[in-house]
């Protein structure tokens, strides 16, 4: 019989030994944090829905990007978050070289050179509308005609300096489509980083707010990957890196890490996991009441995050736990 021969305890008893036998680390080197850049100068609005995170200009994001690398984090996504009336059925702003995010990675470029610049590319921030893609007349989002404005966008993004483009916006074919582009122009070393498996999530609600992206009408269900299924998101994943992907996303994480956890012992693909706004909205809010504690519960969620197979994790806490872990 085991007991008491086996004590698990004795290797627990103090913190030195907990060291030794500590099986998973979060490493700043983990971090990569989500910035909003809207129009203007000298611009900072803070998104009320989460408490630390602003919307910049390009001359802020700047700042912020050098603040976030001094912190040694590696790299940042950016995200275009344009006026109302830049909007149009066709995103356009999506691929304008002069856009917010174009703008941003030329200005972060030339003052913070070594940070990793990863373009977001997707068409709600753009559309007028909202949604993801091309409507249909009936309103349908539609699939094939979407695929050359996305490929349009990571084009631009790439040609303005982007150290990687990841297309969140889960039309069938996409990474195809941007891999082709990108290599035609001469892009070959710039990597996808995919959303691969993007689920439709209610935890998405402050990031809505951040980035001013609300369907103008109707949901994401039809693209967008329903909550229940697993073996669909490994599908999903598998075609993604047929198509070309370098590393795949699951988003949001907390809720999916078995979906995290499967996807890199299938694929072990470097794997990224998106902390999403409403998970950092959750203990933001629980710990201003006081009812947790926020930098125990953060850098728990993110381990768990880390445990379940994550390589990377796309954080708003990010720079919060590159002073915590100091
Ligand atoms: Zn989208």
């Amino acid at each position: 019989m085991a007991f008491p021969t086996q004590r698990p305890r004795r290797l627990r008893q103090n913190e030195n030994w907990r060291r030794m036998v500590r099986e998973t680390a979060l490493s700043v080197d983990d971090l990569i944090v989500p910035l909003f850049v809207v129009p203007g100068e000298g611009v900072s609005n803070p998104v009320p829905s989460m408490p630390g995170v602003s919307q910049l200009s390009v001359d802020e994001v700047v700042k912020e990007a050098a603040e976030i690398q001094g912190l040694g984090i590696p790299a940042v996504i950016l995200f275009g978050v344009p006026h109302d009336e830049d909007k149009d059925p066709e995103g356009t702003e999506a691929y304008n070289p002069e856009g917010l995010v174009p703008s941003s990675i030329r200005a972060i470029e030339s003052e913070v050179p070594d940070l990793l610049l990863w373009a977001d590319v997707c068409m709600c921030e753009y559309t007028s509308h909202g949604h993801c893609g091309l409507l249909t007349e009936d309103g349908e989002v539609e699939n094939d005609t979407t695929l050359d404005l996305l490929a349009q966008a990571a084009l631009t993004y790439a040609e303005a300096g982007a150290d990687a483009v990841a297309p969140s916006d889960m039309m069938d074919g996409r990474v195809w489509a941007i891999r082709e582009t990108l290599d035609q122009q001469g892009f070959l070393d710039t990597p996808i980083v995919s959303y691969a498996a993007k689920y439709a999530s209610a935890f998405y609600g402050p990031f809505r707010d951040a980035a001013n992206s609300a369907p103008a009408f109707g949901d994401r269900k039809a693209y967008q990957m329903d909550p229940p299924n697993v073996e669909e998101a490994l599908r999903e994943v598998e075609l993604d890196i047929e198509e070309g992907a370098d590393i795949v996303m699951v988003k949001p994480a907390m809720a999916y890490l078995d979906v995290i956890r499967r996807v890199k012992d299938t694929f072990g693909l470097p794997t990224a996991a998106y902390q999403v706004s409403g998970e950092y909205a959750l203990i933001k809010a629980a710990s201003e009441k006081g009812w947790v504690d926020e930098q125990r519960v953060a850098m728990e969620s993110l381990l768990g995050i880390k445990r379940a197979g994550a390589d990377m994790i796309l954080t708003y806490f990010g720079k919060d736990v590159a002073r915590w872990l100091g």
